[in-house]
């Protein structure tokens, strides 16, 4: 209908972008090496983490993590259901078994209260997700881990640049960022895990390079021992450097990044005042800067579907809308086995049958949100969910 397609998501690859890539593709070393370590060094320096183990994706990272700890037949790991599929997939590819926890209606996080509940003497690992470049309430979490001894890991694939109270996510603990291709830094593809944990580190390093004691990097330039010996079966999970290379670059302009989204999002959260059939997600409570890594909107309507027509409606005004997230437990595969159990999840299923994504993206112009906006209108009278 009016103007080219609007996708929900374009990532930004700037002329120095792509000047980084070429120079590892001139350089002869193009798999993992000095641009890893660049980029972990970086992103230290950036968030305040004491280590920083860059890895092929979010979900590597997790894979070792949770390999690390040794979850496996008979453990339970304590997850909200409405969040990327990948985790609670890696919790059952393990045998142990995801035990999900409901969210807030309006922030879409979890909270030490809901998670206590849902605490046994079988839990091994709580995953929570920070949602939308908001940050969870972390303290009271952490004292609850730390309280009953459970490891603790962020999901802060959505939070490179979210400040909580003040400081970082991944500052401290341990937590898993994502350089996927729509997040708000990207790889192409990617992930760094956030540590101040020396051990676990040194441990996720050798796992993700088939558990040799040192890599091929550090085989050629460190003069360390030619041939590395298996210290423990690992994986092949090593990010090459060209991505790196990009991640880094990326992340030198964080800021700028976050500060397009940020007025966006502020247009939006402006805009859509006027719009009753869209509610966009709250604010958490405590203090933060939000990432805007997603604007997310319900829509306000119980009818079947609802959602997905609207969607479909704005795929005809030419624009592009996503869904983070379809709760995880009402999937085909976990449908059927009804992790859930007998535990209601009703601001997950609310949400999961309203939410979409707008896009937001660094290069959106104000014009391009302006059209979105109009869209939104359009689309609400025409599908009458005004
Ligand atoms: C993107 C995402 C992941 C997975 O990240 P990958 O790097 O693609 O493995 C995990 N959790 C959340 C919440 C995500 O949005």
């Amino acid at each position: 209908m009016s103007g080219e397609f609007l996708p929900f998501c374009r990532p930004q690859v700037t002329s120095e972008d792509i000047e980084a890539v070429v120079a590892v593709l001139n350089s002869g070393w193009i798999t993992t090496g000095s641009k890893n370590a660049a980029l972990e060094a970086a992103f230290c320096e950036r968030v305040g983490a004491r280590h920083a183990v860059a890895i092929a994706s979010a979900t590597a990272a997790m894979h070792v993590y949770l390999h690390a700890l040794g979850v496996g037949p008979g453990d339970e790991v304590i997850t909200p259901s409405f969040t990327w599929v990948s985790t609670v997939n890696l919790i059952c590819l393990l045998g142990a078994t995801p035990v999900f926890v409901d969210v807030d209606r309006h922030t879409l996080m979890v909270d030490a209260e809901t998670i206590a509940e849902a605490v046994t003497d079988r839990t091994r690992a709580i995953i929570p997700v920070h949602f939308a470049g908001a940050p969870l309430d972390m303290d009271p979490i952490r004292a609850l881990c730390d309280e009953r001894g459970i490891a603790l890991v962020e999901d802060a694939a959505h939070s490179m640049g979210t400040l909580y109270k003040g400081k970082p996510v991944g500052n401290c603990g341990t937590a898993i960022f994502s350089l996927q291709a729509i997040k708000n830094v990207t790889s192409a593809e990617g992930g760094i895990l956030a540590t101040d944990d020396e051990a676990l580190a040194r441990r996720v390093r050798g796992l993700k390079f088939h558990g040799l004691g040192v890599d091929a990097f550090d085989r050629q330039t460190q003069g360390r021992k030619p041939q590395a010996e298996v210290l423990e079966p690992g994986f092949k999970y090593n990010l090459p450097d060209m991505c790196a290379a990009l991640g880094l670059s990326q992340l030198h302009r964080l800021d700028r990044i976050n500060d397009a989204r940020r007025a966006i999002a502020e247009f939006y959260d402006q805009a859509l005042q006027q719009v009753p059939a869209v509610i966009p997600l709250h604010r958490p409570a405590w203090p933060h800067r939000h990432g805007w890594h997603l604007y997310a909107v319900r829509i306000a309507s119980d009818v079947a579907g609802a959602r997905d027509h609207f969607i479909e409606e704005m795929q005809r005004e030419n624009i592009g809308c996503g869904i983070h997230f379809r709760a995880v437990h009402e999937q085909s595969y976990y449908r059927t086995r009804r992790f859930s159990g007998d535990r209601h999840l009703p601001n997950t299923e609310w949400n999961s049958a309203r939410i979409l994504s707008l896009p937001l993206f660094p290069d959106m112009s104000g014009s391009d949100a302006q059209r979105v906006v109009e869209a939104i209108t359009r689309v609400v009278e025409r599908i009458r969910l005004a």
